[in-house]
């Protein structure tokens, strides 16, 4: 958990490769729907654009079809959920049935401002879904990708104006559920996610326990 542009994606995928387990992001699975233009990547997309979250039953059937899969019998990282109560409470239904307990919920903490410098930074290939970070991470060739020549570009809702409501809707609806776990019997792990990709890497695989 934590704020859009914490981090949050860049490091499960890492922990995720090096655990070989697989990582659901509700965030990569609802832009999976809105790309297919299914009925639920519709309606999806309305709440998207604007950076509000998508209503609570679309998340949670997206999450629990996930969890379905064989792949998922080892373990799984969770991306951008829960992200309000309504869903956390849904998550724990879904892990009682299954038998199943979070190991423990990661935070992500990092300023607002850098939270906004690094989503407005952020330039995505359509091609091939490289990511490049204008500050300190732009592709050789300006605007063409290292890897298949695409055309990297911003995300619709990276736009300064959605980080805004994306930020406030992060304090206003998830903020306070980080507070949640805290006073639960989950073990809530706090992370400074600042400084490079590497030293939060590293400071998150000490939080975990992974030497
Ligand atoms: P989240 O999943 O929490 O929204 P992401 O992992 O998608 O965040 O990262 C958002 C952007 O910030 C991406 O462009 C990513 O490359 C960049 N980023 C991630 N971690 C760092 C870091 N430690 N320092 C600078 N930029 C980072
Ligand atoms: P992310 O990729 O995590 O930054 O999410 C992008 C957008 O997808 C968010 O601004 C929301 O509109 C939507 N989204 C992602 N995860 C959730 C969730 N758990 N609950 C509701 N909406 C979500």
């Amino acid at each position: 958990m934590g704020p859009p542009g914490a981090g949050k994606g860049t490091q499960g995928d890492r922990l995720a490769e090096r655990c070989r387990i697989p990582k659901y992001a509700t965030g990569d699975l609802l832009r999976d729907a809105v790309r297919l233009d299914s009925p639920l990547g519709r309606e999806a997309r309305r709440y998207m654009d604007s950076g509000e979250l998508v209503p609570d039953d679309v998340v949670l059937g997206l999450v629990c079809e996930a969890l379905e899969s064989p792949v998922a019998r080892k373990g799984f990282i969770l991306d951008g959920f829960p992200r309000t109560q309504v869903q956390a409470v849904g998550l724990q239904a879904l892990l009682e049935e299954k038998g199943l307990e979070l190991d423990a919920v990661v935070f992500f903490d990092v300023p607002e401002e850098e939270s906004v410098r690094r989503l407005t930074g952020r330039r995505v290939c359509p091609g091939c879904g490289a990511v490049y970070r204008v500050q300190t991470n732009a592709p050789a060739a300006a605007d063409t990708c290292d890897k298949c020549g695409g055309r990297p570009e911003m995300r619709e809702d990276d736009r300064e104006e959605i980080v805004s409501s994306r930020l406030r809707v992060y304090r206003e609806s998830t903020q306070p559920l980080v507070e949640w776990y805290g006073r639960s019997s989950t073990s809530l792990l706090e992370l400074a996610a600042v400084g490079s990709v590497d030293e939060v890497y590293d400071k998150l695989l000490s939080a975990v326990g992974c030497s």
